[in-house]
């Protein structure tokens, strides 16, 4: 049977690069309905978010009902809770989405490869589903709707043209996506997959090394693709999915573990991306890898100083320190060492601590540190305090910590190494001290009385309206009054918790 009508129900991912859950669109819902339209332009592709099914579940059966094939994206594979939506992860809810319909149901995204559940410290759970999507999306939809379903192959060695036809044609999803006509969608932009490092073998934990030889994404695709979002209403938009913003377009990109960033290249994108996009509201980065920092650091300050000029203030440059303890580094092949972690946050400070039109600094690191990986021991907390106390006596800013234990994924070096997460003593102490020390770094990021523009209530609950900037890792505000959801606030900085802040709307 060729599909003509595809129902995408969109359970979020979050994927160590790649965000999905709202206010956030990823790439895979965008390739689905742009991979449908290049089969035939009058095919029908409907979008549903998983909290709007669970409002509405008898219209989601009946639409189900209409088309020929469920498409469910999941695969949240970070804990937490989501002040933008709740993800589906458990498989007893996706196996509610089959039970009242008759059309086959196939899963895409991070889960339909390691199932769904697997989060902080387990190992996750295979659901029963009528077909697992584990290659490019958009080259599956593309073979079942033009040859057939039952024809429809993974595709793993891709042709990027192919992809990214697929999603500026998607780029008309947003439409149907809830945030978009609250105004805060933000639309996660792919750059290139894979990471440099797989010539070492990577980090013990990773799985962006299984993806083989990395593909870049040419500036006129990406910028293409940017146009046809920006011409459809979309202002908000991340450069989330890759493994380092820093080397994209970097020539050494596949013939070294540690390649040169090649500013210009990512100053052709830059440049490309605004003069598309001239009036956007929220052009941000994420994952920014510290070895390369400390390995190229004249290339690298240059490319965050092009960062800095071109993307929008409130940014956040996501390291993956995991462990700063020795004996933890070379365990787990991790990228750098106490003293080395710390000039790399003095080299993001130095080109991106001053404040911006908005309020908050135009680019700051975020740490992120993982828990039960081979080789921790007590000390390694004691390495990993000794680095934020560093930080904080040299009066640096970094707009967050992230402590997470580590996910055992199947096919990666440590799920070979370990067969169950132990995380050393010292681990809970060491999450208190974090917390504490973030709080003290909020009042130095936005201190008191600091003005916030550009912030959107995105939750009221008990009478308290929390409220959130479209962007990287943005901070929490909790004003003390409700207001509609839906409304942009300008806000004025009263109280510091570790995680948010109380503000006033002015
Ligand atoms: S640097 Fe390590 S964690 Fe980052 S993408 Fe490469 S292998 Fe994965």
């Amino acid at each position: 049977m060729k599909i003509k009508r595809l129902l995408i129900v969109d359970g979020y991912t979050d994927e160590p690069a790649g965000l999905g859950v709202p206010p956030y669109i990823d790439v895979y819902p965008r390739e689905a309905y742009g991979a449908m339209k290049l089969a035939s332009k009058d095919s029908k592709v409907y979008y549903f978010t998983i909290d709007e099914v669970r409002k509405k579940f008898d219209v989601y059966v009946r639409k189900a009902n209409e088309a020929d094939l469920v498409l469910v994206i999941a695969g949240a594979l970070v804990p937490g809770r989501y002040l933008g939506g709740e993800p589906l992860r458990d498989p007893e809810e996706l196996l509610m989405l089959k039970k009242f319909i008759d059309k086959p149901l196939a899963l895409a995204g991070p889960a339909a490869s390691m199932g769904l559940g697997g989060i902080g410290g387990s190992r996750s759970v295979k659901v029963n589903v009528d077909y697992r999507i584990r290659g490019r999306l958009s080259y599956w939809i593309y073979q079942a709707a033009k040859e057939g379903i039952d024809r429809a192959e993974d595709v793993m060695n891709y042709d990027y043209s192919f992809v990214s036809r697929a999603l500026t044609l998607g780029a008309e999803v947003i439409l149907q996506h809830p945030n978009m006509k609250l105004g805060n969608l933000v639309v996660e932009i792919e750059t290139f997959k894979g990471c440099p490092r797989r010539l070492s073998g990577g980090c013990s934990f990773c799985l962006d090394v299984l993806k083989g030889t990395i593909k870049q994404r040419s500036v006129k695709d990406i910028v293409n693709e940017i146009e046809a979002l920006y011409l459809l209403g979309a202002r908000s938009f991340r450069l989330g999915r890759q493994s380092d913003i820093l080397v994209y377009g970097s020539k050494e990109i596949n013939s070294k573990e540690w390649p040169r960033p090649d500013p210009e290249a990512l100053e052709r994108l830059m440049k490309g991306i605004r003069s598309v996009a001239p009036s956007l509201m929220t052009l941000h980065i994420d994952n920014v890898n510290p070895g390369t920092v400390v390995r190229w650091p004249r290339e690298s300050e240059e490319a965050l100083k092009v960062i800095v000029e071109y993307h929008t203030p409130g940014d956040v440059a996501a390291l993956g320190i995991e462990s700063v303890d020795p004996k933890v580094v070379k365990l787990n092949n991790l990228k750098v060492h106490l003293d080395e972690a710390v000039e790399v946050i003095r080299i993001i400070n130095k080109v991106g601590r001053t404040r911006g039109w908005n309020g908050l600094p135009h680019l700051l690191p975020g740490l992120n540190f993982i828990a039960g990986l081979p080789g921790e021991s007590r000390r390694t907390w004691e390495f990993n305090r000794e680095l934020l106390e560093r930080i904080e006596k040299e009066g640096l800013l970094v707009r967050r910590v992230n402590v997470r234990k580590l996910s055992i994924v199947e096919g990666t070096k440590v799920s070979k190494m370990i067969d169950k997460v132990r995380v050393a003593k010292g681990y809970e102490g060491f999450r208190k001290f974090a917390m504490e020390w973030q709080k003290r770094m909020l009042t130095k990021v936005v201190p008191k009385g600091t003005v916030l523009y550009n912030v959107m209530v995105e939750k009221v609950v008990k009478g308290i309206s929390y409220a959130r900037a479209p962007g990287s890792y943005p901070l929490t505000i909790e004003v003390p009054s409700p207001f509609p959801i839906g409304k942009w606030l300008r806000v004025k900085v009263k109280k510091h918790h570790a995680r948010s802040v109380v503000a006033e709307a002015v």
